[in-house]
């Protein structure tokens, strides 16, 4: 794979040679995720367009479209997942099977809606049969997610799953001695608490994925504080 200078250095020889063809005005058909990796500030639907055509890694060939995130550009909390699935990678939206419908049932149990946060994944293509994203996907994704969370600027993040959280925070250490405490990204509180899917295969970690979101609250609450109280303790999930 070309490093960045070498990236660099070939699209400037393309400008060059197509401005010499047609001038200063032309159409370029050039997949410019490389760019976004790096790029200064821009919107985060510019951003979107601009990794559209992403093939910086080989879940490239298998997805139907790249899932790039969904919810509110202003975002206090993030929700971080692991990869599209099935109907993701169909609808081009995170969250929208199963596991979605759960996660808005968490998150409505701790007095959020799904429009006021936002929500992404480490990697934004769809693994062949929904395994877990290679090493070297990853790493050629999260840049993405990182410069995400850079423009959206959270106060608070729930990791959903083992492989959102070891990727987001940089660690191999286990699920359940992250969901201990509360970590941090870059200034950042993390909360981490189980996936929605397997939660949807394991119900009986409910009660302990209530207890993190609490702690999530409790967490948002101290940091930002503009939600109304929660009257009434909500179903656990
Ligand atoms: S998973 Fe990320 S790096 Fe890989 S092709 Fe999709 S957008 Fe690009």
């Amino acid at each position: 794979m070309l490093n960045q200078e070498s990236k660099i250095e070939l699209t400037k020889e393309y400008f060059i040679q197509q401005s010499e063809l047609y001038g200063k005005e032309f159409y370029a058909d050039v997949d410019f995720s490389f760019a976004a990796k790096s790029a200064g500030p821009e919107t985060l639907s510019e951003f979107n367009l601009k990794i559209q055509n992403c093939q910086d890694c080989p879940l490239s060939k298998s997805r139907t479209q790249v899932v790039f995130g969904s919810g509110n550009p202003r975002a206090k909390l993030m929700c971080v997942g692991e990869a599209p699935g099935y109907e993701e990678d169909k609808q081009g939206k995170p969250f929208v099977g199963a596991a979605g419908q759960l996660l808005d049932k968490i998150l409505a149990a701790i007095g959020f809606n799904r429009e006021e946060v936002y929500i992404a994944n480490i990697v934004k293509c769809r693994p062949p049969g929904n395994r877990d994203p290679e090493p070297k996907e990853v790493a050629e994704c999260l840049p993405f997610l990182k410069k995400q969370i850079a423009m959206i600027q959270p106060k608070c993040i729930l990791a959903l799953g083992r492989v959102a959280a070891q990727n987001l925070l940089a660690t191999r250490q286990s699920l359940s001695s992250l969901r201990r405490t509360v970590q941090q990204f870059e200034n950042i509180q993390v909360v981490v608490t189980y996936h929605p899917a397997a939660l949807l295969r394991n119900p009986q970690w409910k009660r302990q994925t209530w207890e993190d979101v609490q702690t999530l609250r409790k967490l948002y609450d101290k940091i930002v504080g503009d939600k109304p109280p929660i009257l009434s303790k909500a179903s656990e999930t």
